[in-house]
């Protein structure tokens, strides 16, 4: 027997047993009590500073046994908790518990998803995974893919696969100054900011976005799209792609999929679709047709860590043909031996994407598809949307809130004192002010937390709904919480301007 070597960084199976299980009693009582607590502390960046002190690099270790119960501490009682059934912010879910446990193992195997001989099971679980994502979303399982960090990076990982699919073959060595014409690419005023962050990152600059006008329900204009292109064409440039969204951020309204689909076959664009929130809705049968032409999409980003509940981060490309992937990203250079054995081809998720080493992201996703199945999701995703329309209709019927748009599970809606004349400019401008104030003390209050949007010019709270901890009472009282809250702010607005 050697004698194992004396090391500060291992703990004893014992501790190791010990500190896990005390961890796993604060989370589980974390979770089961979670609806009692604030969705936030509230407390500003310098009261959290104060709480976890100020001092240096430590010198000397700590025993793991003292170190858990603090963290614990600090991060049980200041922190906002996404996975509270009354918040509705952005678009974070509540992590699905067997998320929570999968990504505790999958750092105990700390397999190398890059490479396949490093990793095994892992690839093998992340292949499976991708192909799941396919068949849940109702395209061909004959995508291929990866899964990233989130939802820019799986749209970021597309981007470039369609440059380099439609930009002339010698691109990467030449980059873009040789390509003939500018290169230009098409998508809707609701598109979300990863646009911009692409355009700067892969050198196209953001004038190169095309940003087309939407319809009155935030759709965007395919007419309008297709003369900018008949335009861009007559001036020499040379457009890529389209980017339609399922789902977009801000009012969770669907683009016109299968009229961007035909667009794309008629001027030979890359179809892009952005689903990163709502593509999983497309689970529901009686949905699919607000989906319809997916099938037609070159590339998809969708993200588990929304509307799949898994824990953060994981996202997902999807691609039709996924050697586009491996002609945008591979290379192989001498120091690897990845290369495929003799029989059998090995995949190599380093020549997928822009990561090299990576994470096991997958086993979450993998476990939580096959905790909550096909038919678990269409259930939860379905209850999401139904309690969303709930919120808008909450508002509707009331007399002090004007609910202003619902798709998907996103609602928005503002509170309007009674007697207020819609419309003019005057009282519009009183209303912007009274829901943003509104909005913050919300946020702060640690009761519930919504998020905002601008609709037509309307400042207005939103509500998007990926939790599935949230229920018909948690919408009720979010209602009335509102109402309550409005009345005072504008109440303290009148006396401000009284004095
Ligand atoms: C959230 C979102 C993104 C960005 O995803 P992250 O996971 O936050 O990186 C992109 N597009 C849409 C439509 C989104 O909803």
């Amino acid at each position: 027997m050697t004698t194992p070597r004396e090391s500060s960084i291992e703990i004893s199976k014992e501790e190791f047993r010990k500190i896990g299980y005390q961890l796993v009693d604060s989370i589980s009582d974390f979770i089961d009590t979670i609806d009692q607590r604030p969705v936030t502390s509230g407390e500003t960046p310098s009261q959290i500073q104060r709480v976890l002190g100020d001092s240096h690099l430590p010198e000397q270790g700590t025993s793991a046994l003292e170190l858990f119960p603090k963290a614990v501490d600090l991060l049980l009682n200041h922190s906002l908790f996404n996975s509270h059934p009354k918040f509705f912010g952005y678009i974070t879910s509540s992590p699905t518990p067997v998320g929570i446990l999968a990504d505790l193992l999958a750092s105990a195997v700390n397999p190398n998803v890059g490479a396949n001989i490093l990793s095994p099971m892992a690839t093998a679980i992340e292949k499976q995974t991708i192909k799941w994502l396919a068949e849940f979303i109702g395209v061909s399982p004959t995508y291929g893919g990866l899964l990233v960090s989130g939802g820019n990076m799986a749209n970021f990982t597309a981007f470039l696969a369609a440059r380099t699919a439609k930009a002339p073959k010698s691109i990467k060595e030449d980059g873009l100054l040789q390509a003939p014409g500018e290169m230009v690419f098409y998508c809707s005023k609701a598109t979300h900011t990863w646009i911009e962050k692409a355009a700067v990152l892969f050198g196209h600059g953001t004038k190169s976005i095309r940003w087309i006008a939407t319809d009155a329900d935030n759709r965007i204009n395919n007419d309008v799209l297709e003369r900018t292109i008949i335009e861009d064409l007559k001036n020499g440039k040379k457009p890529f792609m389209i980017i339609g969204n399922a789902g977009d951020v801000s009012t969770g309204v669907v683009d016109n999929l299968a009229g961007i689909g035909t667009l794309c076959k008629t001027y030979d664009l890359w179809f892009h679709i952005d689903g990163a929130y709502g593509v999983p809705a497309a689970v529901i049968p009686e949905l699919r047709a607000m989906f319809m032409g997916i099938q037609e999409a070159d590339s998809i980003a969708l993200d588990p860590h929304k509307w799949l509940y898994c824990p953060m981060e994981v996202g997902c490309t999807l691609v039709k043909n996924p050697q586009h992937l491996i002609d945008t990203y591979s290379s192989h250079p001498v120091y690897y031996n990845f290369g495929n054995a003799e029989d059998e081809p090995s995949q190599n998720y380093y020549e997928y994407g822009l990561q090299n080493s990576r994470g096991f992201r997958a086993l979450k996703v993998w476990m939580a598809l096959q905790h909550i199945g096909r038919n678990g999701y269409v259930k939860l995703i379905g209850e999401d949307i139904e309690l969303a329309k709930l919120l808008f209709e909450g508002a509707k019927r009331h007399e002090e809130l004007e609910g202003l748009t619902h798709h998907l599970s996103i609602a928005t809606l503002r509170y309007v004192p009674s007697g207020t004349k819609l419309g003019e400019p005057e009282a519009e401008k009183y209303l912007n002010l009274l829901n943003e104030k509104l909005l913050n003390e919300l946020q702060n209050g640690g009761e519930a937390f919504l998020s905002n949007a601008v609709v037509n010019g309307k400042y207005c709270l939103r509500g998007c709904i990926v939790n599935f901890r949230t229920s018909k009472s948690d919408i009720e009282e979010i209602l009335q919480l509102i109402v309550r809250m409005g009345r005072k702010i504008h109440g303290e607005l009148k006396v401000e301007k009284l004095n």
